[in-house]
């Protein structure tokens, strides 16, 4: 078996025109969690190298600023052809190097071309604002100029998709880009890579060092993150890289755009359509394995409901097919490793002893000892303790009981993080309450959906430990650009501002 998935990533890579330059005598050893074993190696950067790649990055970024932006469009739109054109192959190489169904995988590449779309009429607009001024014959304006190089480091779970987010707007909106993924997803890397060379070729004249890759781990990040030439560094992970990189890079006056950890709820209220939820809520908790920042970890079910809707949980929680993501129909693959099995496991005890009564967890034998399948597993808790406030990177779902909707709320927000939360409701004050200013306090907040699953065309991200970083759609390019404003007088007199004199 895992000799067949070597031999298809390899395929895969020499299809794409890599195989031969990345393949040998590399040093970074890629296990695919479908089985846990070696698939591939590939050759690592190491902090020593940032120096060089930033400065490339920096030429490049004289050179592209001053291209047009329609015309870095352009270039955006000719990476989305490619991204289409090789759909099957990328989306296949994301279940192989992270484990993700095939329907998951394919997801995952057609929010790269969703972003890429976006991002050409984006290029046509990036507007700014005409503002009136206090003086006569004086016009005030707001323009957004290109930032300079962007940073950006990825996790393992999107491994091409946050990429994508970042690239496709930093790219139109003037910036030069270099990305390190996530040492445990070097090959869908790589892969993307090439097709943005691809893209490239086809688009002419782009500056050399306009899209660099650097492979590695966090000191690699970590040398990034310290280069004051790097204007903005966006970076998508756990809590605990966050803290580091937002601390360094503001030490250095730096920009940072942070995508952290989740702990995502939905509250199911009383006038739910519990057919509805109950599908919503086995995709949001155990789809992805529960790998995906906005899976749903909390679920405040109201004490009419509950008696009704969890032991149906239950049920889908003991026959949902768990098994390899490219054989068969298995709607929940491997967690990514050993680590990440040992934290459910660890997480789960831990619940036991605040009071949890735990349906499933148990490991399941899908392809021998190196891989790491798991039951997800459902948790009735007695209230907001123990693990229950922490993100564990793991199909587990806690389930509370709640009385008023003012209890879910709190309990929603009593957490540190606040990326993505829902309610199931049909009452129209309760869905109301839920999404006010003193409802939910999350980036995210979905209405008879679960937490997970977000389009392009709304801004990503979310406050608290989650980082307050926005990216993807609506005005998420500002995030990528610097904003200037501009007083111009187009009189023959010198009025100053707020009446003040200085006649000389
Ligand atoms: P991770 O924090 O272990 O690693 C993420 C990336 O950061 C990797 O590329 C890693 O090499 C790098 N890194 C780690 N420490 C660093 C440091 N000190 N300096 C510079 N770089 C450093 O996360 P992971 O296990 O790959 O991914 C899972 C986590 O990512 C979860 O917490 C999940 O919620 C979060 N996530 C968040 C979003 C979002 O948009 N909010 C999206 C995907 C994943």
């Amino acid at each position: 078996m895992t000799q067949a998935i070597a031999a298809e990533v390899s395929g895969l890579l020499r299809g794409l025109g890599i195989a031969e330059r990345h393949f040998i005598g590399g040093d970074l050893a890629v296990a695919s969690p479908i089985t846990g074993e070696t698939i591939a190696t590939v050759p690592q950067g190491a902090a020593a190298d940032v120096t060089d790649v930033v400065a490339r990055a920096q030429t490049a970024f004289t050179a592209w600023r001053r291209v047009p932006a329609p015309r870095r469009g352009e270039l955006v739109r000719l990476l989305g052809e490619e991204l289409r054109a090789h759909k099957d192959v990328l989306g296949r190489l994301v279940s192989l190097e992270v484990g993700k169904v095939v329907s998951e995988g394919l997801g995952e590449v057609q929010e790269m071309i969703d972003i890429c779309d976006f991002a050409v009429g984006l290029s046509r607009q990036l507007y700014g604002l005409t503002i009136q001024s206090e003086r006569p014959d004086h016009r005030l304006t707001e323009q957004w100029h290109p930032a300079g190089v962007v940073g950006i480091i990825s996790a393992f779970n999107f491994p091409v998709a946050v990429w994508a987010w970042n690239a496709a707007l930093a790219l139109v909106c003037g910036d030069t880009i270099i990305w390190k993924p996530s040492e445990k997803a070097p090959l869908t890397a790589l892969a993307t890579h090439a097709l943005l060379e691809r893209a490239l070729a086809r688009f002419g004249a782009a500056p050399e060092g306009l899209a660099q890759v650097l492979m590695g781990g966090r000191e690699v990040g970590g040398a990034l993150v310290d280069d004051a030439r790097v204007a903005i560094v966006s970076a998508t992970g756990s809590t605990r890289m966050g803290r580091d990189v937002a601390q360094r890079v503001a030490a250095r006056f730096g920009r940072s755009i942070l995508e952290l950890g989740g702990n995502n709820a939905s509250i199911v209220t009383p006038s739910a359509d519990l057919d509805l939820t109950l599908r919503a809520v086995a995709f949001g908790a155990m789809g992805t394995a529960g790998q995906r920042c906005t899976t749903l970890r909390r679920l405040m079910v109201h004490e009419s409901v509950y008696d009704v809707l969890v032991p149906k949980l239950v049920r889908v929680y003991q026959t949902i097919s768990v098994g390899s993501p490219i054989a068969g129909h298995a709607l929940v693959g491997p967690l990514i490793d050993r680590a990440s099995f040992e934290a459910m496991q660890d997480a789960l005890a831990a619940a036991r002893e605040a009071g949890g009564i735990v349906h499933g967890g148990e490991r399941v034998d899908v392809n021998g000892d190196a891989s790491f399948y798991a039951r997800p597993a459902l948790v009735e808790m007695p209230g907001q303790v123990g693990p229950v406030v922490d993100e564990t990177f793991a199909p587990i779902l806690y389930v509370m009981k709640y009385a008023t909707l003012a209890d879910a709320i709190a309990l929603q927000n009593g957490v540190p993080q606040g990326l993505s939360s829902s309610i199931f409701a049909t009452d129209l004050r309760e869905v109301e309450q839920f999404l006010s200013a003193a409802g939910s306090d999350c980036g995210i907040a979905n209405v008879n959906m679960g937490p997970s699953g977000a389009e392009i065309g709304g801004a990503f991200g979310g406050e608290k430990e989650t980082g307050g970083g926005r990216e993807s759609g609506s005005d998420a390019w500002r995030g990528y650009m610097r904003r200037q404003t501009n007083a111009i007088n187009y009189g023959r007199s010198l009025p100053l501002a707020q009446g003040v004199t200085f006649d000389v």
